[in-house]
């Protein structure tokens, strides 16, 4: 069924190593600006069912890869602190027995063996749930914090205030267990250069290894973007939004923060192995209402094989990869308490040499490390001078860090990650000429 000529031209990926992402999609209520997917009053039964259901669908991939070695297992959300203690302490069990390697948690915590993280949000945060998770080998630890002014949070429709803030950043504190993630926003309301200021140095107080730094995205049809729409809310000019993020980031490098990718910032070696391995093209697997993952087609040959015929496309000989998207709650709810394969409730959609190599590019130039061009050209079996020549004739070419260039990788200066959005139109078509040169010159490697 896949060619395996290809297959082995392309080793995309690492069949033996995966990453778990397990997406959690309830919120106690819907923040202003967001339109992600989670669901607001589920109750405890319902959180219940789609911890069973998560089990069930981790078991039959553990199943397909009995010996993969899981290097990252990240729940998001949605707000997974929602989760009751009673449930969150069996079910934390049951996923580091899947999932984690032998003696974790006994022998070994360390973020480096399995980094472990889970997404919390302050009003759900207190020491017994800290403790569960610690016991359970969480190590790590994202906290949606975005600031520490009540006018802001409440601008934002944010469940949690400042005292709960706080409050939540004191006991993380008190425990000791986890290396922290905080989550900070700019470009909010009314929001000055010296609010910002306050909000970083309240956020450099609790000392945290890792902070994401946004500016406000406000999704299209949300109260928020009502709000503005309606001039009951103001931005500002997008110049001032920018600014104001400078603002952030150049006080976080101040203090000795890397900014290792466009929106996060680390103390030296802490940067987020899971979301590391998303910009270098690491395989993972989904697991929970929403989720998706993405595995390279040698990986994923056995999904393929084990998913109902009927709702597995036929693969086509143009795919590398598979990307593997996981239904809504309802649906999710309704495959995992029946007696179908979990694989059924998934939708797959194949991504072609050209998707894949564009989306390393991506997402990797979003990042300080950038893309090593030997190994990218070796994983896609192209010709590195082909891909050099790609990026010298880019519009961002001005922006490569020449160093890195002459070393091997591209990599944007800071300026030009900041740019990347505008720029990568001009890239994806010059890499598309690449791929059909490629094409032609190497019959079989579409
Ligand atoms: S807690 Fe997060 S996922 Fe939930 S509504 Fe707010 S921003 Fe969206």
């Amino acid at each position: 069924m896949i060619d395996a000529q290809i297959e082995t031209a392309l080793k995309l990926g690492r069949p033996n190593e995966l990453m778990v992402y397990l997406h959690l999609p309830f919120c106690s209520t819907r923040c202003g600006y967001c339109d992600f997917y989670s669901e607001t009053d589920v109750g405890e039964a319902r959180i219940d069912a789609t911890l069973r259901g998560i089990l069930r669908e981790a078991e039959w991939y553990k199943n397909i890869y009995p010996n993969a070695h899981v290097s990252s297992l990240y729940l998001g959300g949605g707000t997974p602190s929602l989760v009751p203690c009673k449930l969150l302490a069996p079910f934390l069990g049951r996923l580091a027995r899947l999932f984690a390697p032998v003696n974790y948690g006994a022998a070994e915590t360390s973020v480096d063996v399995f980094e472990w993280s889970f997404e919390a949000n302050p009003e759900s945060l207190d020491p017994e749930k800290l403790a569960v998770l610690a016991e359970s080998g969480v190590n790590r630890l994202s906290l949606g914090i975005q600031s520490f002014e009540d006018r802001f949070l409440r601008a934002l429709d944010r469940q949690a205030d400042s005292s709960m803030v706080r409050q939540a950043l004191e006991a993380v504190q008190q425990n000791g267990s986890f290396q922290l993630s905080l989550d900070l926003m700019t470009g909010l309301p009314g929001q000055s250069h010296v609010d910002v200021a306050a909000d970083v140095h309240r956020v450099l107080s609790y000392a945290p290894q890792h902070i994401s730094l946004y500016s406000l995205t406000v999704e299209q049809g949300t109260p928020l973007d009502r709000q503005i729409n309606e001039g009951l809310v103001s931005l500002g000019a997008p110049s001032h939004r920018d600014n104001l993020w400078e603002t952030a980031a150049a006080l976080l490098r101040r203090h000795g923060y890397r900014q290792y990718e466009i929106s996060n910032f680390c103390l030296p070696g802490k940067h987020a192995r899971h979301n590391s391995g998303y910009w270098r093209g690491r395989p993972y697997i989904g697991l929970g209402p929403g989720a998706v993952g993405t595995l390279p087609l040698a990986v994923a040959s056995s999904v393929v094989a084990a998913e109902v015929p009927a709702v597995a496309p036929a693969v086509n000989s143009s795919a590398r990869a598979v990307r593997i998207t996981n239904p809504g709650l309802l649906e999710y709810l309704r495959v995992m308490k029946s007696q179908d394969a979990p694989g059924s409730a998934h939708t797959l959609e194949y991504l072609s040499f050209q998707d894949l190599l564009l989306e390393r590019f991506l997402l990797g130039l979003r990042t300080s490390e950038g893309v090593r061009l030997g190994v990218c050209a070796g994983e896609f079996g192209i010709d590195e001078a082909h891909l050099r020549a790609v990026l010298e004739s880019w519009e961002g070419a001005p922006y490569l860090d020449r160093r890195s260039f002459a070393a091997g990788r591209a990599v944007l200066r800071r300026g030009g990650r900041m740019l990347l959005d505008r720029l990568l139109p001009d890239f994806a078509v010059r890499l598309e000429s690449l791929v059909i040169k490629s094409c032609v010159s190497k019959p079989g490697n579409k």
